[in-house]
């Protein structure tokens, strides 16, 4: 099954299901193996580096699972000025970084204007970085002015490709067919695009599951972003439980195998739900980590779940702490944009 899978590229929702189900352990090992091998042949043991930078927290979506959705009124908010934003970028560069990840929520605060003049300035200071959006759904126009200001990438999960799924994690107001919609015109304007989701949302089942893989074989993304979902005490999800590491390795080999060339995190949330969670995300087939480079004094308050790991530590030590957990499983984080490999 897994030479099928693998010579195919593809997966049928009756293989998904196996792999999903199986408690054979030698299964699932080969399959981390098997996904591992594939990404050292396209990447060797080099981890590539995003240094990524949460400017605001601010956020006018109200999606059920998050924990800076706008109707979380003990969430305390923040935005970082242009000014900090450099700042962390040069010490980000001097730290080996060659790109840079602005990640917020949507937040109106930052207009068109405010987001390109951001863009050129890190363009133009570091015109050897990769810049990366996630900054959510906007429209054509302004990801094209985004684009002509210099921004390389952009993330977007979809959060489910399944229509009735969404429904239960986000209200009436947002729309799975617009996210999708986005996704499509970022890559059509030629942004490297990333879309993803968490493992273990609620109401997620092996049928939603068996969409996104469908939705990441049309798409053909760049970049896919996946990590257990993890609650939110101050979210309408608070009691629900947290996605499996187990479920997200095998999810993140399947996404290898099936789709080889991706970049591929192994996310802070992973590392949250299992202290060894990046490790183990990279020896099933990962390729990619995103240490943090926000200022310490908001760290704390870019909570999207509970728990969440490295809240303390400056830059440097983050950067450090990474190097060396890659190095404890033969892998060595370079000083390099980290672009898509065709
Ligand atoms: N606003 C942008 C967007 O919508 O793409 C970017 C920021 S958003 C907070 C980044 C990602 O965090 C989401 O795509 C979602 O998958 C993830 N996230 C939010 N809440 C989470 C939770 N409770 N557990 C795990 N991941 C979560």
């Amino acid at each position: 099954m897994l030479e099928s899978i693998q010579n195919t590229q593809s997966i049928s929702r009756e293989e998904l299901d196996a792999i999903l189900q199986t408690q054979d352990s030698f299964l699932i090992q080969e399959l981390h193996k098997k996904a591992q091998q594939t990404a050292t042949q396209i990447y060797g043991n080099k981890i590539y580096i995003r240094g990524l930078i949460e400017f605001t927290n601010y956020c006018k979506n109200n999606c059920y699972y998050c924990g800076i959705r706008n109707g979380n009124t003990k969430a305390d908010r923040y935005r970082l000025t242009t000014e900090q934003i450099l700042s962390c970028c040069k010490t980000g560069w001097n730290l080996g970084f060659r790109t840079f990840v602005l990640q917020g929520g949507e937040d109106p605060y930052y207009t068109d204007v405010k987001i390109c003049q951001i863009v050129q300035e890190i363009k133009s200071k570091y015109p050897d970085c990769a810049v990366t959006l996630s900054i959510g759904e906007k429209s054509e126009e302004s990801y094209q002015a985004y684009f002509n200001a210099g921004a390389d990438r952009y993330l977007l999960r979809h959060e489910t490709a399944d229509e009735e799924h969404y429904r239960k994690l986000h209200p009436q107001q947002m729309s799975l067919n617009n996210r999708k919609n986005c996704l499509k015109v970022l890559k059509k304007i030629g942004y490297q695009t990333g879309c993803g989701f968490m493992v273990g949302s609620p109401g997620q089942t092996v049928d939603t599951l068996y969409q996104d893989l469908l939705f990441i074989k049309e798409l053909k993304p760049e970049m896919v972003g996946i990590g257990p979902f993890i609650p939110h005490k101050d979210t309408p999800f608070a009691d629900q439980p947290a996605g499996t590491l187990d479920l997200t390795l095998r999810l993140l080999s399947i996404i290898r195998l099936i789709h080889p060339h991706v970049l591929l995190p192994a996310t802070t949330a992973l590392g949250t739900i299992d202290p060894k969670g990046r490790e183990k995300g990279i020896l099933a087939g990962g390729n990619v980590v995103m240490p943090n480079l926000s200022p310490v004094n908001v760290r704390d308050k870019y909570k999207l779940y509970d728990n969440k790991i490295c809240t303390g530590d400056e830059a440097a030590e983050c950067k450090a702490c990474m190097a060396a957990r890659m190095k404890s499983i033969g892998y060595e984080v370079v000083t390099d944009r980290g672009d898509y490999k065709v």
